[in-house]
């Protein structure tokens, strides 16, 4: 996936490794992401993923 230079300020993100970081800034570089989860139940934020991550 092609690098985009323009940071979403709506969706912040200090996630650096994923190919979808902004760089400079702490935020998203896509129009919109997916969350999830991989629990049956989630009960706290360690539950939930960001399932639009790029491995860079
Ligand atoms: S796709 Fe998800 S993990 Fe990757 S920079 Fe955007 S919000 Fe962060």
């Amino acid at each position: 996936m092609e690098h985009q230079e323009c940071a979403n300020h709506s969706i912040e993100c200090t996630v650096t490794q994923c190919q979808n970081h902004c760089g400079q800034e702490n935020f998203c570089s896509l129009h919109k992401i997916k969350v999830g989860t991989h629990e049956k139940n989630p009960s706290m934020e360690q539950c939930t993923d960001c399932l639009s991550y790029v491995k860079k």
